[in-house]
C-alpha cells in the first residue's frame, strides 16, 4: 500500500504543480496593488454566524487598506496602496484541518490538499492574487481559537475570527499578519513564550518596554521581559525595517 500512497501523493502533486499558484510571487515589486480576495466561511456552523457574514462587505475591511497605505507612506513618499481587498462570496466546505503530529510527509500533504482546496474554492482568483479564507466562530464560547496561517507557496491565508463587529479589529489585526506571511514576512516573536523578540519584533527598538504599538509579525506590544499585551487594532500596529524589508518594500539583506 506504501507504493500507492507515493503514486496518488505524486499525482496529487502534478496537478497542484499544474493547476494551482504553486509558486511564491517571483519578485513582489510593489508597482501595483497587491489584489486579496476574502472568503468568509462559517466555521460554526450555527445561524448567527450565518448572520454576521451576510452583513460583511468589502467597506467592512478597509481599515486593513488604511493600515497599509500608512504603513507604506512611513516607509516611501510616494503615495501608493499597496493592498486592494476584495470581499468574495461565503465558501460552504471547511479548509483541511493541520495535522497535529508534525509528521514532515502529513505536513507536505496537507499543504497540498490546502492548496487543492483553495484552488477549488477561489474559482476566477488571478494568480497572483492572495487568498485569505475567514473562519468565523460564534464568540460566546470564548474557546482559544486556533492558529491561523498564512503560506507564502500559494499565497493562501487561513484565518480565525470571531463573528462580531465587536471583534472586527481583532480580526484584522491576524488578517494583516497572515496576508504579510504570504508575501514573506516572518513571525517575530519566541514560539515558546510568545514575547516579542528583540530587536526585530519591536516597534520602536530604541524604547525598549516603553511601546506603544507592537510590530505586526511580532503580534504583541511588549511590557517587560516576560509580558506583553495584544494590540486592540491595526491603529495599534507598525510593520516594522525588517518585516519591510523581507516584503521588498525596503532594500537590504533579509
Ligand atoms: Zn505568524
Amino acid at each position: 500500500m506504501k507504493i500507492f500512497r507515493i503514486v496518488l501523493l505524486l499525482c496529487l502533486f502534478v496537478y497542484v504543480a499544474f493547476y494551482t499558484k504553486l509558486q511564491r510571487l517571483e519578485s513582489m515589486d510593489w508597482a501595483d496593488s497587491l489584489e486579496v480576495s476574502i472568503y468568509p466561511i462559517n466555521a460554526g456552523g450555527n445561524e448567527s454566524t450565518d448572520h454576521y457574514i451576510q452583513t460583511l462587505t468589502t467597506d467592512k475591511f478597509g481599515g486593513i487598506e488604511t493600515f497599509f497605505n500608512k504603513q507604506w507612506g512611513d516607509y516611501h513618499e510616494v503615495d501608493f496602496q499597496p493592498v486592494t481587498l476584495t470581499l468574495k462570496p461565503p465558501v460552504l466546505s471547511q479548509p483541511p484541518s493541520p495535522p497535529t503530529d508534525g509528521h514532515v510527509i502529513n505536513i507536505m500533504l496537507w499543504s497540498l490538499r490546502l492548496r487543492l482546496w483553495s484552488y477549488q474554492n477561489s474559482v476566477g482568483d488571478d494568480k497572483s492574487t492572495v487568498t485569505i479564507f475567514v473562519r468565523y466562530f460564534p464568540v460566546n464560547n470564548h474557546e482559544k481559537l486556533a492558529h491561523s496561517l498564512g503560506l507564502q507557496k500559494g499565497l493562501i491565508g487561513v484565518v480565525n475570527g470571531y463573528a462580531s463587529d465587536d471583534y472586527q479589529e481583532q480580526n484584522h489585526v491576524v488578517i494583516a499578519h497572515e496576508l504579510l506571511h504570504t508575501v514573506g514576512a516572518t513571525d517575530k516573536y519566541d514560539l515558546t513564550s510568545g514575547q516579542p523578540l528583540y530587536p526585530t519584533g519591536f516597534a520602536v527598538p530604541s524604547a525598549r518596554y516603553s511601546q506603544t504599538k507592537a510590530e505586526i509579525m511580532a503580534g504583541k506590544i511588549p511590557i517587560n521581559e516576560k509580558e506583553s499585551m495584544m494590540p486592540s487594532s491595526l491603529r495599534q500596529c507598525v510593520i516594522g525595517h525588517q518585516t519591510a524589508t523581507e516584503i521588498g518594500w525596503l532594500d537590504g539583506d533579509v
